[in-house]
């Protein structure tokens, strides 16, 4: 099927709405939802994929460290996807526009009826100029929970596989760092930052290697995945610093910002 030329997703990491203390950065997630609420005025669709659950839970709860254990995971999860909620519909109020929650795990997309719902779950809350928040329902995946590692993977994939789900042009990725550079730019100062990206070869993926917080799971690397993904179903991937979202305008305008993923022409 092919791709939507004004539906686009955008997908922000724990360390983009979050602060240095692990709470929510309230004045950020505010500019996000300003930003994407100027966008969706311009007659975009819009499907956030936002993560921070876990973080914004712990934060909540006044634990001292984010949990280790998986109970405890999936208890911050539900106590900060609330608070996450909460605030994404104040915030997106506060300009206009209405929200849905949508908790997804692999299998709801990869289970035919299932995937159905979602996909006229999806179309029905576009069609009504909603935007659809989706994480992963961490609270509640059974399916991998002796796999730490997968069960609460960051969300970069997740937000590929929504892009492709719903015939996206464009998937966003706001991390924590401006792209991806030749080198590590936290140690080499003489780092540059590659703008496009036609292929994803495996070289990029070795420099691409190492996560930029420890606040989210994620690092360029599974950015890289996810632009891998989304590009061979012929979606563009930006990936770019979120902590000015504003970018957002530009990245519309087609100036240049951040790493382009190019999409493959023939998909
Ligand atoms: N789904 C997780 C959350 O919302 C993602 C954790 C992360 O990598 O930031 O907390």
């Amino acid at each position: 099927m092919s791709v939507s030329k004004k539906r686009i997703v955008v997908k922000v990491g724990t360390s983009t709405i979050t602060n240095s203390e692990g709470n929510i950065d309230i004045r950020s997630l505010d500019h996000l939802c300003r930003a994407l609420a100027g966008v969706e005025n311009m007659g975009y669709d819009l499907v956030l994929v936002s993560s921070g659950a876990i973080a914004v839970g712990a934060g909540k709860m006044r634990l001292s460290q984010k949990p280790k254990e998986i109970r405890m995971k999936q208890a911050a999860a539900a106590v900060g996807q609330t608070e996450l909620m909460h605030l994404y519909d104040k915030f997106f109020g506060e300009y206009g526009r209405m929200v849905g929650q949508i908790l997804l795990d692999n299998e709801d997309i990869a289970n035919p009826t299932r995937s159905e719902n979602l996909k006229n779950t999806f179309e029905a809350l576009l069609e009504n100029h909603i935007i659809p928040i989706v994480n992963e329902n961490d609270s509640v995946t059974h399916a991998e929970i002796e796999s730490e590692k997968k069960l609460f993977s960051d969300n970069d994939m997740l937000s590929a596989f929504v892009a492709v789900f719903c015939n996206a042009c464009k998937l966003i990725i706001f991390s924590d760092i401006d792209g991806l550079y030749d080198g590590n730019p936290s140690t080499d100062p003489n780092a540059k930052l590659i703008s496009r990206v036609e292929e994803i070869t495996t070289e990029l993926k070795s420099i691409a290697s190492g996560s930029g917080s420890n606040r989210g799971t994620g690092g360029m690397i599974t950015k890289l995945e996810a632009a891998e993904y989304a590009t061979a179903h012929g979606i563009d991937v930006l990936v770019t610093n979120g902590k000015n979202p504003e970018k957002l305008y530009d990245i519309i305008e087609k100036k240049k910002v951040g790493t382009l993923f190019v999409a493959k022409a023939n998909s």
